[in-house]
């Protein structure tokens, strides 16, 4: 059986060696040494600042709205996964939908002015499959309305844009150190910013509110993460490097074994080195993709229709125009890549899908 992916596991004497000290010092979680040495080492590999590891990505989203004090409206984009919107309703905010760009499946910068009214307080985007957003059109967008950009970055591990982490953009970045993706802790997350006093809210926030051991600031919940999932991080962490060249490897083997399939694929913005995270193809048509899915699950192929639906069709949101991201949403899928699939498994995918296109009945 081929999954759409795998999670990396390192080599279990590299997981048990940070076991080992845990046992040691019996410091289970509480901001203990793993996590502030992946902390620490996050924020060396990545370039960054700040960065706070929490408990997951959804978190991350849920305390970035909150440490900027977010209320009312929140721009947003249809074409996520399903914790960019419900995050955003969590914290009693409305998602205002702003359609996507057809060609990067990034929210379209051109689109969201229209849907600013006095009640909007920031733009919540996604890089979706780790293609960064137009950041600088979107920048230019909240400062001339004085709105909060929010980054939900958690395809983007890696990715650079003109030199910097793509972490780096928007007030405040998250991320998911999710099992299934490319960087991972089992479960996990991180908040990104630059600016140091928004970290120290944000610290407090992820850990009940406290700014000391007996006294309490603003409002918190329990984001933090434990020494388990830190030493999880830290293994992975030292085969990152491997783990980004093989998805450009595999993409690469792809891009070739489907020269001619008639299908889209992400522009990815200039300026941007990708992370390749995932493989999305675009069929013309919903059918194709249906058929498309059938053979390949006929031999135990398990693609992805990721993002599927467009959120724009949650039972809680209002409702707003995105026939790009319902029609995208439709056609999308997801190819299996993972650090471990073979050059003969891309081959037999890739003759799948042409077999499809080249038999229509
Ligand atoms: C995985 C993911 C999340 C949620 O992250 P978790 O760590 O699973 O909570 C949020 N947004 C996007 C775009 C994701 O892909």
């Amino acid at each position: 059986m081929i999954n759409v992916t795998k999670p990396f596991l390192p080599p279990i004497e590299e997981y048990n060696h940070y076991l080992q000290g845990i046992w040691e010092r019996n410091w289970l979680t509480n901001n203990g040494p793993l996590v502030n040495d992946l902390e620490i080492k996050l924020k060396e590999y990545l370039k960054l600042k700040h960065l706070l590891f929490v408990g997951n990505g959804t978190i991350a989203l849920q305390i970035a709205i909150k440490a900027l004090n977010l209320k009312g409206e929140i721009i947003t984009t249809p074409f996520s996964y399903v914790a960019t919107t419900s995050t955003i309703v969590w914290e009693g905010c409305s998602p205002v939908f702003v359609d996507i760009d057809p060609k990067s499946f990034n929210i379209d910068p051109t689109k969201i002015e229209e849907r600013i009214t006095d009640k909007t307080t920031a733009i919540l985007a996604t890089h979706v499959y780790g293609n960064p957003c137009d950041v600088e059109a979107i920048e230019k967008i909240a400062n001339k309305h004085n709105l909060k950009v929010i980054y939900d970055a958690a395809h983007a591990f890696g990715v650079q844009y003109k030199g910097k982490s793509i972490f780096e953009y928007g007030d405040i970045s998250t991320s998911s150190f999710h099992a299934t993706k490319i960087f991972h802790s089992t479960e996990g997350g991180a908040l990104i910013a630059n600016d140091p006093e928004l970290i120290k809210t944000m610290s407090y926030l992820r850990n009940f509110g406290h700014v000391s051991s007996d006294a309490f600031g603003p409002v918190g919940i329990n984001g933090k993460n434990s020494e388990f999932h830190a030493a999880m991080g830290l293994a992975v962490l030292k085969h990152i490097d491997t783990l980004l060249h093989l998805r450009k490897v595999q993409a690469t083997a792809y891009n070739k074994a489907l020269a001619t399939l008639d299908v889209q694929r992400p522009e990815i913005l200039a300026g941007a080195e990708w992370n390749y995270s995932y493989y999305p193809i675009v069929f013309n048509t919903e059918e194709q993709l249906l058929k498309s899915i059938s053979i390949l699950n006929e031999h135990w192929i398990y693609p992805r229709r990721y993002f599927y639906p467009s959120l724009s069709s949650l039972s809680y949101v209002d409702t707003y125009e995105v026939p790009i991201s319902e029609s995208i949403s439709k056609r999308a899928l997801c190819l299996p890549m993972f650090h471990s699939l073979k050059q003969e498994d891309i081959d037999f995918i890739a003759r799948l899908l042409l077999r499809v296109q080249n038999n229509p009945e």
